[in-house]
């Protein structure tokens, strides 16, 4: 590697405060939601122009899931919040409570047309607490929140640099148009869903290349409920006559990609938009029902579901589904499996190297597996919340995050509607 060696410089402090968030995914935004909530002062550095991250720019439109599979929830909070305020907009579909875990074929294939039943075709489905939205909607909602919540939102910072002061996070470097910038803060949280900041941190990771996707949105499509019976490749969505494509490459780009390499990105980028076209203009000439259809929207990001995962104080794995944790902050169901339940403990979320570093969402300290279920929407939220709110704790205790009273930030999260505990004895996992 040829390398240049760059002139010191100063660099202008953009601002200070008690909890930094980098990245605004759903999981930034909620760690920035529940820090703000509980009295700190908080800024939300996103490099984009939108909260929400894959769940909005992504287009990937589904929370999967809110419960066990088994017709119990296990996740609340700052979820559920997000999942009534958009559903009081009209932007957001799930089945009613009473028929979370109902085994009716009909009511199954119903959740089935909208993408909330997942699962291979001998498993014994079951109706499940998840829900369709409109990512408009969404960043609509997320940007509420944040805003009543009182955090200081800087859209267009993109993380670069982690600060290192005396064996702490001093704070993280910026880049923008203004330049480069630095943000200090007492704690950080990585919600970057590529760990951008533990990684410039020099802290110790796990790392995936993946096959990229692209999902879409099409309209225009004749005879939609005829179509969708007889089985169709794409879901019903939110807003009438309009449904959503879960276009991936697996089959056609060739290769996996490391997301957190530029020049694999743009390859991804070109290759998958040109894809998605030809792909649906076929799809245009042999299905008579999209003769008419036109794409309404490309995902702006590409879908990535895994890069860089910390490697924290604790490494949940396979082995830990229907394990309780003492310093258990969030409940997590499968996706795809029915009565696989995970407790998520507090120490998957803290760096070993940093005593003021937590990561949320989809790079938060679990193994390639276990990934599968804590990298989803709702637990990447929930995991949000319970940094935000650990973070808010050390900050007022001017403790360091793994000294705080866990007890006292279950029982915080249990108050803001939160879900910490599973009866794993009581069920089948
Ligand atoms: C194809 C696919 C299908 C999926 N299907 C589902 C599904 O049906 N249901 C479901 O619940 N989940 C699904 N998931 C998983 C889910 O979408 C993600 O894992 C989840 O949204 C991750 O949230 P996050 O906030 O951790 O990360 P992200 O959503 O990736 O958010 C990270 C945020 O940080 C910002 N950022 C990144 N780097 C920087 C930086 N250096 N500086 C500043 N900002 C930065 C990004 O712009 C982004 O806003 C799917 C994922 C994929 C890829």
């Amino acid at each position: 590697m040829t390398t240049i060696q760059e002139p010191a410089r100063e660099t202008e402090v953009l601002t200070r405060c008690d909890v930094l968030v980098v990245g605004g995914g759903s999981a930034g935004s909620a760690a920035a939601i529940a820090a703000a909530r509980e009295g700190a002062r908080v800024v939300l550095a996103e490099r984009y122009g939108s909260l929400g991250g894959l769940a909005t720019g992504g287009l990937i439109a589904l929370l999967l899931t809110l419960d066990d599979g088994l017709g119990r929830p296990v996740i609340g909070g700052l979820c559920e919040e997000v999942t009534r305020r958009m559903r009081e907009k009209g932007g957001a579909f799930h089945p009613p409570a009473e028929e979370w875990g109902d085994e009716d074929p009909e009511k199954i294939d119903t959740y089935r047309k909208w993408g909330l039943v997942w699962g291979g075709a001998n498993a014994r489905h079951r109706v499940r607490y998840s829900v369709a939205y409109d990512p408009e909607v969404m960043r609509l909602v997320l940007n509420e929140m944040v805003t009543d919540a009182g955090v200081d939102l800087i859209y267009h910072l993109w993380g670069a640099d982690a600060l290192i002061e005396d064996g702490r996070l001093a704070g993280v470097a910026f880049q923008s148009k203004a330049g480069r910038q630095a943000i200090l803060a007492d704690v950080v949280i990585d919600a970057t869903g590529d760990g951008d900041v533990f990684a410039s941190a020099g802290c110790a990771f796990a790392h995936e290349t993946v096959h990229p996707w692209l999902w879409f949105r099409v309209g225009g499509v004749l005879e939609l409920e005829r179509v969708l019976a007889e089985g169709a490749p794409f879901f019903r969505t939110p807003n009438a006559g309009q449904v959503l494509f879960p276009w991936g490459s697996v089959a056609s780009l060739g290769r996996k990609i490391d997301a957190t390499d530029p020049r694999d990105l743009t390859f991804a980028e070109i290759e998958c938009r040109k894809l998605v076209m030809q792909e649906f203009e076929k799809l245009k000439s042999s299905r008579p029902e999209l003769a008419d259809a036109h794409i309404c929207n490309i995902a702006t990001q590409l879908g990535i579901t895994e890069s860089r995962r910390l490697e924290g104080r604790y490494v949940l794995d396979i082995g830990d589904r229907g394990k309780p944790f003492e310093d258990s902050i969030a409940i997590t169901g499968h996706w795809t499996k029915y009565g696989a339940v995970y407790a998520i403990p507090y120490r998957s979320l803290q760096a070993r190297e940093f005593p003021n570093l937590l990561a949320a969402g989809r790079n938060i300290s679990v193994d390639h597996r276990t990934h599968n279920a804590t990298k989803e929407i709702p637990p990447s939220m929930t995991t949000g919340q319970a940094a935000g709110t650990a973070a808010a704790l050390a900050v007022s205790t001017g403790e360091d995050l793994a000294s705080i009273d866990v007890a006292k930030l279950r029982e915080r999260l249990r108050q803001a509607g939160g879900i910490v505990d599973y009866p794993f004895e009581s069920a089948p996992c």
